[in-house]
């Protein structure tokens, strides 16, 4: 349970001494477009920010924890998503912020919410790490979490002596970093409405230079930290940030967000670690040109093309001897329920032919054709490519530790690290998504313009 979304970047109105903004679902949709048609027609409005993004207090956030009781929560943080750099004040305010939020959420439980035998204050609270770019900020973050509290601030928290020994992990959202360390140009943060903000959230992959400079602050934060505690990575930007990463710093958990984007833009993810051997010998590795990490199934190519998603990655039906393992998701090897549910006396018939694979000319038709199973199919098979990218990491790090850096620089000379596809079909994405919005799309689209107009007067 978090409160804001980690992999969005978008700009947001500064947090406060005593609360945090955050969008919510409806927000995102409302904002977006009352926003624009303000600033297009009346520049003079009064709207605040404060209406369009709730602002949560510390203690409703332990409320809702309290209420909610999730396994796992990350405690309120205070990161600055307003435009442009940041003051030494402000990366000051920021960490004192973030550890007395903390120190909140870590507050002994009340009564009602305690178990015999079990801990007097929330298990499982993550932290963010807080300090932004700043090295010596970072540093004192964590230096905060270690030292031992006085008088009222030590009272708040009893039995624990200090933040970190209520800390359960370590997490560390990429999506600020990335945005704060990139050029502006390579960032789109303009609130635009809702449907093409969610697409706008998948932002280019960062730079080598940026990945170098995310494992470094990073390594500072941990520096001090003990480090049997799990690190969680969150909208690391593409497989090669994700293999620095642990190579790097040793981080235990990422989420798979930037897989999920993949499967919203049409790609079908084909890539694996350790990268294949066949097909590419070591010394032309150098020559040939590095592989897209995935097919934009958008493009006319795929048309005819009736093979499996993945070619580094066969589907199950494959001839036995294969030595490629098998993608094992439901678009790829599709099976019938072995307990199908049965409404009607036709549901008693048994089917006519078991299920076939689905293919890459399949998924573009849908595409074209805007069915939404295209991006559930793709979902369903990216997320089975990162679980068999994954797999393939824990593997190496527990047979040849001693390879591991070995297979990361022969995966990065095979797959493009700009991942290429990934821009190539946002770009069809929006020009299909055109092409839809001349009928139907365009008019449903004029009526959400009228409806959010309608509340934006009212909220003035
Ligand atoms: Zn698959």
């Amino acid at each position: 349970m978090s409160l804001r979304d980690p992999a969005d970047d978008r700009d947001m109105p500064p947090n406060g001494n005593d609360f945090v903004s955050a969008l919510c679902l409806r927000g995102v949709r409302k904002v977006g477009t009352t926003l624009l048609l303000l600033l297009n027609i009346t520049s003079e409005s009064s709207l605040t920010w404060a209406h369009l993004y709730p602002q949560v207090t510390p203690n409703e956030w332990r409320d809702y924890v309290l209420a909610a009781e999730p396994d796992v929560l990350v405690a309120l943080s205070d990161i600055p998503l307003t435009s442009g750099s940041y003051s030494q004040k402000r990366v000051t305010k920021s960490i004192e912020r973030s550890a007395s939020w903390l120190a909140n959420i870590l507050r002994p439980l009340p009564g009602q919410h305690v178990s015999p035998g079990a801990a007097s204050h929330l298990p499982n609270v993550l932290v963010h790490m807080a300090g932004g770019t700043t090295p010596a900020a970072r540093q004192a973050f964590s230096r905060s979490l270690l030292e031992p509290l006085f008088d009222k601030e030590a009272e708040a928290i009893k039995p624990l002596d200090n933040l970190d020994q209520g800390v359960a992990g370590y997490t560390f959202d990429l999506a600020p970093l990335h945005k704060s360390l990139s050029p502006p140009s390579s960032h789109e943060t303009t609130i635009k409405n809702g449907f093409e903000a969610t697409i706008d959230l998948f932002s280019t992959p960062p730079a080598p230079s940026v990945v170098k400079q995310v494992v470094s602050l990073i390594c500072t934060s941990l520096e001090l930290l003990p480090a049997t505690k799990p690190r969680f990575v969150h909208s690391a930007g593409s497989p090669h940030e994700i293999l620095a990463l642990i190579r790097d710093v040793g981080i235990d958990l990422f989420d798979a967000h930037w897989a999920q984007r993949a499967a919203d833009v049409g790609v079908s993810l084909d890539f694996i670690f350790p990268a294949p051997t066949t097909g590419a010998p070591p010394d032309a590795a150098d020559a040939a040109p590095p592989r897209e990490i995935g097919h934009n199934l958008y493009d006319k190519r795929y048309s005819h093309d009736f093979s499996p998603f993945a070619d580094t990655l066969r589907s199950c039906s494959a001839e036995q001897g294969d030595e490629r393992p098998p993608c094992t998701c439901m678009a790829c090897a599709p099976s019938r329920p072995s307990q199908p549910l049965k409404l009607s006396r036709l549901d008693e018939t048994p089917p006519l032919h078991t299920p076939v694979p689905y293919t890459r000319a399949y998924v573009h038709h849908l595409l074209h054709t805007h069915e939404m199973a295209a991006h559930t199919f793709l979902a369903l098979h990216n997320l089975a490519v990162l679980d068999t990218f994954f797999a393939g990491v824990r593997r190496i790090l527990s047979e040849r530790p001693e390879a591991f850096s070995q297979e990361i620089t022969r995966f990065e000379q095979m797959y493009d690290e700009k991942l290429g596809v990934l821009a190539e079909a946002r770009k069809t994405w929006t020009e299909v998504s055109l092409t839809r919005g001349k009928g139907r799309m365009a008019r449903e689209r004029e009526k959400l313009k009228q409806d959010t107009l309608g509340t934006a007067v009212e909220l003035n």
